[in-house]
């Protein structure tokens, strides 16, 4: 950039003949009208566009634009691209309709600053000039235009002009410059040949920078190209910046393969779309609704395509009204997220709304429970303004994303981009599959999967006790994923966040252990030691699980196939009884003589109250004991076993 280029561009708009290219002239030096001359005689390449020189000393830009449809078109083109407008109402003439439309349109694109010139004050008396201000203060009042200045001048006399210009240094000064990063991106207004030096475009860049050599891709019909030089102002630079007008000479492009409406762009980093997800506002001064599937004219960048307007969560907007919405065009075309747009009707030809990109490449929902989440997404999107909040919305709302498709739609620096993947990632936000190319999977879609899973799981651990987990078909069957890499690192991310357990690539419930006959034996032989070795101080069901160091489920198991085969009983509080220990805690009792008591067997079996009670009751439902009084005996007939 040359050292006084600033890349800040103010453009005309008013009435026609209200003296808009005059003013200019008068500030700038520069006669726009006889640059359009010239540039049908083939002079310059540049047209309507002005370098203005500041009394600073700053260079800005300054668009003038000849005809009303032409000030659609070019305001439109250039909105992203507009800094400031600069309003020219002639003082004899007072506002006129177009003066009227064209603030609306100004207002629906978002620009946010500008000034108010009264021109022409040569012509009118000081009563003419007084009733030409009271116009204007009704005009911008509740406008943008309200918080500028509103200057009166003479472009014919020259009174006012030095004014005029210091106003312009301040709004430059005043003015916080757009935020233009990201992507180069570039709606081309203008496509010509030079002989000897091939096909040459034009506009105004919107984002990014674009260098020589630089590789581009043409949209929306993804032609490729490089960038064989770049001139801003008709000079040659290395490099052209964001709100800057420029033309760029591009290498093995025809003149037929490119053509005004179409986008000149930073490689892989946009796409061509038929349907977008906007926010639109019908103007208050309409008079009809604007309804659902209506067709319409959508001025967007430098194209005007036909298109319908899908309305989802009422069948008309009304004037003044805003929706969320999506724009379905009969053509393809490529935008930016943000890029402001009008929406215009035949007959008669006017402008009736306009609104803002909320995403390029959208996908028309396929029943009313995708449009729910579609209008929910679109609020969230609207109302957040952070990359991190908006990256999470968009997860949410497409549940599983590639990172490529995430950065593309969001049209996020790579570097702020990876950072709102990590941090949301490290608090559980979302999830991260590390494939070839990386997938965004949303905390709602992780848990849905994690709860069919935790089902299926559930049934096949029953069916299958031996297996150690679903492999990685069977998941992809279980929750309909039709990619296996998908499906095995969604594994490895359940294994990482431990809600499931992953070994030899086989995926359990975290409680779950397989059957082993092996170790099933071991623990059934490692129980009987522990019983016998305990005797009469039996263990319980949970301190014997904890002996041998093995789940409640597993210990059942074991319990269940030795109760089976007689080698065991559970009495009392959940004391674990050995047949052979009741063997021997029945002989040692069938050898008392008389009356049995606690205290007796107590000593004989050198163990306490707490086991000989629960054996002793144990022995009296079997009827080899009877309890009488705080006695017992040992009835006869069982004397002989
Ligand atoms: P535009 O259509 O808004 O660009 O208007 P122009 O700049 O082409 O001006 C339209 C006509 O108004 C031309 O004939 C100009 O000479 C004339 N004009 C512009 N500014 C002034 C002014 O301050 N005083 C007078 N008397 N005539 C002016
Ligand atoms: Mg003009």
């Amino acid at each position: 950039m040359k050292t006084n280029e600033y890349p800040f561009v103010i453009g005309t708009a008013g009435h026609i003949d209200h003296g808009k290219t005059t003013v200019v002239k008068a500030i700038s030096g520069i006669d726009c009208d006889r640059l359009s001359e010239e540039k049908r005689r083939g002079m310059t390449i540049e047209l309507g566009f002005a370098p203005l020189t500041l009394p600073c000393g700053k260079t800005i830009s300054i668009i003038d634009v000849p005809g009303h449809e032409k000030f659609i078109r070019q305001m439109v083109a250039g909105a992203a691209g507009i800094d400031a407008v600069m309003l020219v109402i002639a003082a004899d003439d007072g506002v006129m309709p177009q003066t009227r439309e064209h603030l609306e349109i100004l207002s629906l694109l978002g620009i946010k600053n500008g000034l108010t010139v009264i021109n022409k004050i040569d012509l009118v008396d000081d009563e003419m000039l007084e009733i030409a201000k009271e116009d204007v203060q009704s005009l911008i009042s509740g406008t943008f235009l309200e918080k500028g200045p509103v200057m009166n001048v003479s472009a014919y006399t020259g009174e006012g002009i030095p004014e005029l210009l210091d106003a312009i240094g301040d709004l430059v000064e005043n003015c916080a410059q757009k935020n233009r990063e990201g992507p180069f991106f570039l709606p081309v207004d203008r496509v010509f040949h030079i002989p000897g030096f091939g096909t040459v475009v034009t506009g105004t860049a919107i984002k990014g920078t674009i260098s020589v050599d630089d590789d581009v891709d043409i949209l929306p019909l993804l032609e490729v190209s490089k960038v064989r030089s770049v001139q801003v102002h008709n000079e040659p630079v290395e490099i052209a910046y964001a709100g800057q007008r420029v033309a760029l000479n591009l290498a093995g492009v025809a003149l037929s393969e490119i053509r005004r409406g179409d986008v000149v762009a930073a490689k892989n980093c946009f796409a061509a779309t038929e349907c977008l997800d906007v926010e639109i506002k019908l103007l208050p001064s309409v008079p009809e609704p604007i309804h659902h599937w209506q067709r319409i004219r959508l001025h967007v960048g430098t194209s005007d395509v036909i298109a319908r307007i899908s309305l989802l969560d009422r069948d008309k907007i009304i004037p003044g009204e805003c929706a969320a919405a999506q724009i379905l065009t009969e053509e393809p075309l490529a935008v930016c997220r943000d890029a402001h747009f009008i929406l215009r009707s035949y007959s008669p030809l006017r402008t009736v709304a306009g609104g803002r990109v909320i995403m390029p490449v959208a996908e028309k929902p396929r029943n009313k429970l995708e449009k729910i989440s579609l209008i929910k997404f679109l609020n969230a999107m609207t109302e957040h303004t952070t990359g991190r909040e908006r990256l999470l919305a968009l997860a949410e709302y497409k549940k599983i994303i590639a990172c490529k498709d995430a950065l593309l739609l969001l049209e996020l620096d790579q570097a702020e981009f990876e950072r709102n993947i990590a941090s949301l990632e490290a608090k559980g936000s979302i999830g991260l599959l590390k494939m070839a190319d990386r997938f965004i999977i949303s905390l709602g879609k992780m848990e849905e999967y994690r709860e069919k899973l935790a089902s299926d799981l559930g049934a096949f651990h029953k069916e299958h006790p031996e297996r150690k987990g679903m492999d990685q078909e069977e998941v992809s069957c279980s929750l309909s994923i039709n990619d296996s890499r998908f499906s095995r690192e969604l594994m490895k991310l359940f294994n990482r966040l431990a809600w499931f357990a992953v070994e030899d690539d086989r995926i359990r419930l975290n409680y779950f252990r397989p059957f082993d006959e092996a170790v099933f034996m071991n623990n059934v032989s490692a129980l009987k030691n522990i019983l016998l070795e305990a005797s009469y101080m039996m263990p319980t069901v949970n301190e014997a699980a904890e002996k041998l160091n093995i789940t409640a489920e597993e210990m059942n198991r074991i319990l269940v196939y030795l109760k089976e085969r007689k080698d065991l009983v559970i009495i009392g509080d959940g004391f674990v009884l050995h047949s052979e220990v009741e063997s021997a805690f029945r002989e040692k009792i069938a050898a008392i003589d008389g009356f049995i008591t606690l205290a007796e067997v107590r000593d004989i079996t050198c163990s306490s109250r707490k086991y000989v009670l629960p054996l002793l009751e144990y022995f009296d439902t079997k009827g080899i004991t009877r309890r009488v009084g705080d006695k017992r005996i040992f009835l006869n007939k069982n004397r002989k076993k």
